[in-house]
Parts: structure tokens; C-alpha cells; sequence
């Protein structure tokens, strides 16, 4: 038995592929507000941080870097 750590109830943890997931004691899936204004909160935080565009312009500065080293060392 564990808490949920969102609304303190009485829960199992339960493996089902690769996240645990909340069960209550008659086998149904927990779910509570807080939970899900969490998990709302992530998704909105999510697309703007696995942005691609972003690991795109994250990439090139680094590839720039990189160039600017190296032609630095070289000349
Ligand atoms: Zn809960």
C-alpha cells in the first residue's frame, strides 16, 4: 500500500509498461482532481520543452561553437 502523493488516498502501484499507475482497493484506476491538474499542467509544459525547433537551434549553436573552435585553433 502507498499514498497518492496528490490527494494522500490509499493506493497500489501498479507497473503497466513503462509508468507505475495509481489502483485503488477495488482494482479501478485512481484518479483525483489534483492528479489531474498536475498532469494538465505538464502537457502544457511539454511541447515547449521537446520543442524541435528548439533542439534544432540548441544544436546548431553548438555545431557553431564548435566550428568557431576549430577554425580558431587551426588559423
Ligand atoms: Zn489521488
Amino acid at each position: 500500500m502507498a499514498k497518492c502523493k496528490y490527494c494522500q488516498k490509499d493506493v497500489t502501484w501498479m507497473k503497466e509498461g513503462r509508468k507505475n499507475v495509481p489502483v485503488e482497493g477495488d482494482g479501478g484506476i485512481h484518479k483525483c482532481e489534483q492528479m489531474e491538474n498536475m498532469r494538465n499542467s505538464l502537457k502544457k509544459l511539454e511541447p515547449k520543452t521537446l520543442s524541435a525547433e528548439e533542439i534544432a537551434k540548441y544544436e546548431k549553436a553548438m555545431n557553431d561553437n564548435v566550428k568557431e573552435k576549430g577554425t580558431g585553433r587551426k588559423s
